[in-house]
């Protein structure tokens, strides 16, 4: 039997393992075949490597990171940060063009209407991955494609990503894929080092000493990283009983057929 397959898309290097490893874990544990697409190249996530060099370093994390799980990763090498100067239309384009070559069952990327969301790779990437997993089933989309011998595609499940709890309509238990899901970020290491230095500074501007920073983290930035990830999937669990969770804007069918197959199976 052909392999159900899921296409993660993704911002940045780590975002796949940070927002969904748990998720992505659990259907790789059911046998589905995961690919990610990562969108930019990850070079400004560091406060002292040349973006070169981290670029470099990144993709490697990328491949280990994605391999861990027993997934794929390609790259679409945009610039970090500089996501939505990419000429209008492209990645749009290039988004409906993956789905139809892939053909994948479910789709996991962020949810565009979520509030708070900062990051301008993160915003624009949302609402592009919308904008195509809601009409790449239609023919007169890019109708180019089918000229070179793509179909049109309905993609399935929509497991959106969101950190807005007014957002989250579905919570995954992932509480058996916890340490895969950790383990898998660890492979990240400049951007556990990363994201641990900008906390101290943020504590450095505050006037706080780097000494409220707990679990000895200086020494081991991945111990508070797992506290924080751990945390946060423990409160978005708890609200349903599990003990952990992920938290996911979640879509399917249009709510006509919902509801019908909602009727037919009780
Ligand atoms: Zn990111």
């Amino acid at each position: 039997m052909k392999k159900k397959r899921v296409l993660v898309i993704i911002p940045h290097p780590d975002d796949a393992e940070y927002h969904a490893g748990g998720l992505i874990a659990k259907f790789i544990s059911e046998g589905m075949e995961v690919l990610f697409l990562v969108a930019t190249d990850g070079r400004c996530g560091s406060y002292s490597q040349a973006p070169f060099k981290l670029t470099k370093i990144r993709r490697q994390e990328g491949i280990e990171g994605a391999n861990y799980l027993g997934a794929q990763v390609e790259y679409l090498n945009y610039m970090d940060y500089e996501l939505d100067q990419a000429p209008v239309g492209e990645l749009r384009e290039k988004l409906v063009r993956k789905i139809r070559e892939y053909q994948p069952e479910i789709v996991i990327a962020e949810d565009p209407f979520q509030k708070d969301q900062v990051h301008p790779d993160h915003r624009y990437l949302a609402y592009m991955v919308s904008d195509a997993i809601n009409f790449s089933q239609l023919p007169n989309v890019f109708p180019k494609h089918l000229d070179e011998g793509l179909q049109p595609h309905y993609v399935i499940e929509k497991y959106l990503f969101t950190e807005d709890p007014l957002r989250v309509n579905k919570i995954v238990d992932v509480t058996e894929f916890v340490e895969k899901k950790l383990q898998a970020m660890k492979k990240h290491q400049s951007q556990v080092e990363f994201l641990v230095e900008d906390v101290l500074r943020q504590a450095k501007s505050a006037g706080l000493n780097e000494d409220i920073i707990p679990l000895g983290a200086q020494n081991d930035p991945f111990q508070l990283l797992a506290y924080a990830i751990l945390t946060q999937m423990s409160e978005v669990g708890k609200t349903v009983g599990y003990q952990y969770g992920e938290g996911y804007r979640f879509s399917r069918f249009h709510p006509a057929i919902e509801t019908i197959l909602q009727n037919n199976h009780s």
